[in-house]
């Protein structure tokens, strides 16, 4: 096969089972954009069977892709812009975050046209400047009083999780409760408050609350590598490993330019292997000689530039590697989407969600 993602649930499964086991908190796996780009449904199903007790996603269109498939747990959409079909996500009984008071009104008249009563999480913002209630906290505390929906939730999102030594985290928490007290004071208490993603489950019980949104760890790797180590140094097994086959091998002279721009040149005779996978199919354009292939037994780095459908590898003079042979681009015994992070300048969160979905999953 040209290139194919194989996903290995039991990893997944695992590191669900491994968090389950550092709090008390009922956990969320967070399968938006494809599952991290794993696949969505044999991933929540996955997560499911592994504990997860709620699904997270962005989009409406993912969470009503899950119901289709028939998964019953609760689900929250938290990523809907007044374009949503509030509606049908009604009908499907999907809670939904209200980030402003536009949005409540909005997920009311739903309510209303169906005639059920909405489930909602509200949403506050406590410091990142991005989802959540700000400025318009005090009118929402004065109309949701007689607002027609189920307040379900109460939430908020960490930015600076991933730096636990940061005072911002202790802010954040600080104006959340604040915002609770405030709403339990106008007659609203949520039974499930939820605020700590992948980072803040791993190194902050204290921002546990009821439910944890897990993510980026569920797929077996760390929110930061630098600050918080390694996935496998948090105990978590990746669950994606990447692979394609070699279009190509060929013998070529020390002198010869690689690819687009010329912007590598063989600095000795050597044998180079044409990668059937390109910026098209989510590799990195701008990805360095720090990440490669794994084949014929060992590791050959990038050489040049990627391409769209394409990228060439350094073999060494005495590979054994052949056109056809399946090379490992991550995971296993190859380099890691750490690696490859690293290399590209960005972070495995990007390395994994990217891999375009003309590459198949196949689950092991
Ligand atoms: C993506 C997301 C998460 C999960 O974040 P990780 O860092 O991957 O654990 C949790 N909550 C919300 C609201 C998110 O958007």
């Amino acid at each position: 096969m040209r290139a194919f993602v194989e996903v290995d649930l039991k990893a997944i499964a695992k590191n669900i089972r491994t968090i389950k086991n550092q709090t008390d908190s009922e956990i969320l796996a967070v399968v938006k954009a494809d599952a991290y780009g794993h696949g969505l449904i044999p991933v929540a199903k996955a997560a499911v069977d592994a504990g997860a007790a709620w699904l997270g996603v962005a989009l409406l269109d993912e969470a009503l892709a899950l119901r289709n498939n028939g998964v019953t747990v609760p689900i929250i959409s938290w990523l809907t812009p007044p374009s949503t079909d509030f509606v049908g996500a009604v009908k499907s009984n999907i809670d939904l975050s209200v980030p402003s008071i536009t949005h409540l009104r909005l997920i009311e008249a739903a309510g209303k046209k169906v005639g059920m009563r909405p489930r909602v999480h509200i949403e506050v913002d406590t410091g990142m400047t991005r989802g959540g209630l700000l400025n318009e906290w005090q009118e929402f505390l004065a109309v949701i009083k007689s607002a027609e929906v189920d307040v379900i939730g109460f939430w908020s999102h960490f930015a600076r999780a991933d730096e636990p030594e940061q005072d911002a985290n202790a802010q954040q928490i600080k104006v959340f409760g604040e915002h609770l007290a405030e709403l339990r004071a106008v007659g609203i208490d949520p039974t499930y408050v939820h605020f700590a993603n992948s980072a803040a489950t791993l190194t902050n019980s204290k921002s546990h609350n009821d439910i944890v949104r897990l993510g980026i760890a569920m797929y077996g790797l760390s929110p930061d590598v630098k600050i918080m180590g390694s996935g496998k140094s948090l105990g978590l097994q990746p669950a994606m490993t990447l692979n394609a086959e070699l279009h190509l091998v060929k013998d070529v002279p020390a002198g010869s330019s690689v690819g687009y721009g010329g912007t590598a040149i063989t600095s000795a005779n050597t044998k180079l292997g044409i990668v059937a996978m390109g910026y098209s199919d989510g590799i990195p354009r701008n990805t360095s000689k720090a990440a490669g292939v794994y084949v014929a037994g060992k590791r050959a780095p990038i050489i040049g530039r990627v391409s769209m459908d394409q990228f060439v590898v350094d073999l060494g003079p005495d590979s054994t590697a052949r056109s056809g042979d399946i090379a490992i681009v991550f995971g296993g015994a190859g380099y890691s989407i750490d690696d490859w992070a690293s290399a590209a300048n960005t972070i495995n969160y990007e390395i994994v969600t990217r891999i375009a979905s003309r590459v198949p999953r196949i689950y092991e």
